[in-house]
């Protein structure tokens, strides 16, 4: 009877996941709370809190869970986590038959403590100031493996008939670590749960306060050790349990022939235990000390970089280049509702750092000019929420938000370069005034005669970056205008002209 409960709610909340990420487009994200899975994750409020010393107040959604693993214990990793939910999934189909060896290899090791150890570095690093849970938070590497490679994989194979045909940024990459996730269910079932998963290792901390807890009545125990089974987080019921490790998917008690494991207010028990959280002060020391030495390592590489990378251009209302890396978990939620396909995961532009973080790649799609969904979704607000009116600089409002700004490369342009009538950039440009405007020259053509041309020009004191210039530049492979971070509104040093001046 548990056993189904327990299914149904997975099955309801894996479903609602999906529903969300699903609905997580231009055209669907209407009134749909599509950011609610990452908004109750505590882990994201705690890191994204810690690293920027604010909590947005819509990771306060995350209170009611760590009060209820505090009272009931960690029913978030057996009720609610979609990640886990896959992960249980898998580990039944890989699921061994016989009793005695699945016992086996569900007995606890000690290497099962590695996730707090991951865990105290990736807090560390938030400490000063690099958010990096998004590598391994459950929720943010589902929601990025759906948003940026499994989504857009089926629907590339189904014509494109859901989003529109969308390749995301060194996906693969992506794609391949979520295969390799749950290829472990295969070695030993729940691996990611078990050794891995920080947000895991956070609640079982928690738990380890929790009012109720399984334990085994020792009167009715024959000690057949059936119970051990099918333990989904290696809690051991069977002999001491390990209440941080228990994921209370409750087989051990169905499992039990003779109803001895019960689950139910306790302060301690001789068959409880929540020894395996002692990790060691030398080892804690070690895992933090490797978060403090990572944050000036990563920062070596052109992270926070006071000379910006031209490619790394930012999504309008993303908050400086500091505070967005303390704040962005890399869920790839705004990659998912960029109606142009415009925002990728970051791979080289952002720096080791920021590695999965949007940035604007302009050859595949540009910031569409009555859209401010980014900033609506994002549930850290590293971008900001902005109205259509602040963001175009509608009153009251006297400027509009600039993302970069494009040049020309006359060495490609057709009218500068190859004597070809073009001017697309011109036509697309969305300002108004337009920022694109061209001039009329009448050049001596390589075949002696006179041709008259619109050669264009760029005017950055109204470019707002948005980039449809270059998406629809007709020069294959490299466009002929580009788009590149300079002038961004967000950072006063990334200015065309470094000395001063607008822009
Ligand atoms: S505001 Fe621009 S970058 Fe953000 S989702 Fe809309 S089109 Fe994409
Ligand atoms: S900026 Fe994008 S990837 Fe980063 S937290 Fe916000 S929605 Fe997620
Ligand atoms: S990026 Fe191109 S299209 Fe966009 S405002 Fe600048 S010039 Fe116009």
């Amino acid at each position: 009877m548990f056993r189904k409960v327990r299914r149904i709610y997975q099955v309801v909340f894996f479903a609602l996941f999906l529903f969300l990420v699903f609905a997580t487009t231009a055209s669907l994200i209407g009134g749909y709370p599509v950011e609610w899975f990452l908004a109750i994750d505590p882990l994201v409020a705690l890191s994204a809190g810690l690293a920027s010393r604010e909590i947005h107040p819509l990771l306060l959604m995350s209170v009611p869970i760590i009060i209820i693993t505090l009272i009931f214990g960690r029913f978030f990793c057996g009720w609610l986590c979609p990640f886990g939910t896959i992960h249980h999934a898998c580990s039944f189909v890989a699921k061994k038959r016989r009793v005695s060896d699945r016992i086996k290899i569900n007995n606890p090791r000690k290497i099962f403590k590695l996730k707090y150890f991951i865990l105290l570095a990736l807090l560390a690093m938030a400490l000063l100031g690099s958010n990096q849970i998004g590598w391994l938070d459950p929720i943010a590497f589902t929601w990025r493996a759906m948003s940026t490679a499994l989504i857009p994989a089926l629907d590339n194979l189904a014509w494109g008939v859901y989003q529109g045909e969308r390749h995301f940024h060194a996906s693969s990459i992506i794609a391949f670590l979520f295969v390799v996730a749950i290829s472990l269910n295969f070695i030993i079932p729940r691996l990611y749960c078990r050794l891995l998963c920080p947000l895991g290792a956070l609640l079982g901390l928690l738990s380890r306060f929790s009012l109720f807890r399984l334990h085994r009545n020792l009167d009715l125990c024959n000690n057949c050790n059936v119970c051990g089974a099918d333990c989904a987080g290696a809690a051991q019921p069977q002999d001491k349990l390990r209440v941080n490790e228990c994921l209370l998917c409750l087989n051990c008690i169905e499992a039990c022939p003779r109803g001895g494991i019960k689950y139910g207010f306790l302060s301690s028990s001789p068959t409880t235990t929540t020894d395996v959280i002692n990790l060691g002060r030398r080892r804690s020391l070690a895992a933090l000390a490797l978060g403090v030495t990572a944050v000036p390592l990563l920062r070596a590489s052109d992270g926070v970089n006071p000379r910006a990378n031209p490619k790394r251009i930012r999504p309008p209302g993303a908050c400086s280049e500091e505070e967005f890396l303390e704040k962005c978990i890399k869920c790839g939620a705004c990659m998912k509702v960029c109606p142009t396909g415009g925002l990728q995961p970051a791979f080289e532009q952002a720096g080791i750092e920021g590695l999965w973080t949007p940035v604007l790649i302009a050859r595949l799609g540009y910031c569409e000019q009555q859209c401010a969904l980014c900033g609506e979704i994002c549930p850290t607000s590293a971008i900001r929420y902005i109205s259509l009116a602040e963001k175009l600089g509608l009153p009251p409002y006297t400027e509009p938000i600039r993302i970069g700004s494009a040049s020309i490369d006359r060495g490609r342009c057709l009218p500068w370069a190859n004597e070809t009538q073009c001017i697309v950039c011109e036509e697309v440009c969305p300002t108004s005034p337009k920022a694109i405007h061209y001039k009329v020259v009448t050049i001596q053509a390589r075949n002696g005669k006179d041709r008259t041309l619109k050669q264009p020009y760029i005017d950055l004191t109204k470019c707002v970056g948005c980039g449809i210039c270059e998406t629809h530049c007709p020069v294959a492979d490299e466009a002929a205008i580009r788009v590149t971070s300079v002038g961004e509104s967000r950072s006063r040093t990334n200015r065309v002209i470094i000395t001063g001046g607008k822009l």
